[in-house]
């Protein structure tokens, strides 16, 4: 079932099993699913994983991609923050937050886009595939309703629709028609290594209050509301695709400076 949908959604995205794909390894379920399966079908993939050095839970992630990317042959590059920054993810967080109350995953999330970008045109990846699934996007879509900033959704969809600009490399999510619960049952299924629990610094009570209720919904519900995404994203227009070059670090930007600068130029 989840095999012939990722199937269909690969094709739908046009991918080519001669392409490098760089699967964005986080440790979860979701991302060892998309690297499984890539695998299976026969695509030509590396995995990435940042350490975050969030104690603990780091350490378990880091192990579990190790163990994965063994059991699948497949490379593993790891990107470590400390190393390359300085500092854990919680302290660089904690550091921000004192001068603007950004929510934890808002902050993590620009960070973690721009090490994956960086890392995959340096390695000459031609896609980055990430764990996204229907769950969360239909949450990242609600709460963009919820904001009253519907445009926020116009380059979302399996393929980003910022495809077309060579500075960033396109990001595909193999699973955005399916389901968490699906997610989960294959991946035990399988025994892929993988855990489980959420992110101990996932604490935006605003998105788990959405989260909450979106898993309240029925399945039909949730596709539901994947249907009035999809129609309204055909009338979106696309937003603006002016790519700049970050005077900061020299990586693309839709603005003079980029969001992960922006961000590090308030850190303390
Ligand atoms: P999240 O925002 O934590 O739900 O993660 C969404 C997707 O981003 C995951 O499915 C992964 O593909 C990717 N990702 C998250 N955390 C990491 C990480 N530490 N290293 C590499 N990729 C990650
Ligand atoms: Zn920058």
């Amino acid at each position: 079932m989840i095999e012939a949908t990722v199937k269909q959604t690969l094709k739908k995205i046009g991918l080519n099993k001669k392409e490098k794909i760089l699967v964005a390894l986080s440790g979860g379920k979701d991302s060892s699913v998309v690297a499984y399966l890539l695998k299976k079908l026969g695509y030509n993939i590396e995995g990435i994983h940042i350490n975050l050095h969030m104690g603990n839970y780091s350490e378990k992630c880091l192990e579990a991609t190790k163990k994965l990317c063994k059991q699948l042959e497949i490379k593993l590059h790891i990107y470590d923050i400390k190393e390359k920054m300085g500092s854990s993810m919680c302290y660089i967080r904690g550091s921000i937050q004192q001068e603007k109350g950004l929510k934890n995953c808002a902050i993590c999330g620009v960070i973690k886009k721009w090490i994956l970008n960086k890392a995959a045109r340096e390695l000459h990846a031609d896609k980055i595939a990430t764990g996204h699934h229907l769950d969360d996007e239909i949450q990242t879509f609600m709460l963009n309703i919820f904001k009253g900033s519907p445009e926020l959704n116009a380059n979302t969809g399996a393929i980003n629709r910022n495809a077309e600009k060579k500075e960033f490399v396109p990001r595909i999510k193999p699973l955005f028609y399916v389901l968490e619960d699906d997610i989960r049952e294959y991946s035990k299924k399988m025994k892929l290594p993988a855990v489980y629990e959420k992110c101990p610094c996932a604490i935006d009570s605003y998105r788990i209050q959405i989260r909450d209720f979106i898993s309240s919904l029925s399945r039909k519900e949730k596709e539901n509301i994947m249907k009035n995404f999809e129609q309204i994203l055909k009338k979106l227009p696309r937003q603006n695709n002016n790519v700049k070059t970050c005077k900061i670090c020299g990586e693309p930007s839709r603005n003079n400076i980029c969001r992960m600068c922006q961000l590090m130029k308030i850190r303390k």
